[in-house]
């Protein structure tokens, strides 16, 4: 069976529905498919079981190590 659709994600996970909301923002009028080859959504690495649920942004990875008393923050002090 052959279906028109504007854009395919593949993929069920937080990157084709990150791109999928902000295709929808840029083009409310296109329709998004998403194909996933498991029987639900996120049960790969986003799912929280699989990953280590700190979410990345920016200068996040500076929690795995403690602030010095001078405010800088040394990877070497574990
Ligand atoms: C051990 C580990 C720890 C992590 N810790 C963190 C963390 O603490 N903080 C953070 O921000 N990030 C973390 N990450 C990274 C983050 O989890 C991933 O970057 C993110 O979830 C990837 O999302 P995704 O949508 O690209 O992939 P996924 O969530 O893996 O989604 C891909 C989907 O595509 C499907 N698929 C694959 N091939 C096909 C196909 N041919 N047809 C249809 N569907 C298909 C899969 O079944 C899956 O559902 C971690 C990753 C790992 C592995």
């Amino acid at each position: 069976m052959t279906e028109a659709t504007d854009v395919v994600l593949v993929g069920g996970g937080i990157m084709s529905a990150t791109l999928g909301i902000l295709l929808k923002e840029l083009e409310p009028s296109w329709e998004i498919t998403i194909v996933e080859r498991l029987d639900d959504i996120a049960q790969e690495s986003s799912n929280p079981w699989n990953n280590a649920g700190t979410g990345h942004s920016a200068l996040c990875e500076l929690n795995y190590a403690p602030l010095g008393s001078n405010g800088t923050v040394d990877p070497n002090a574990h």
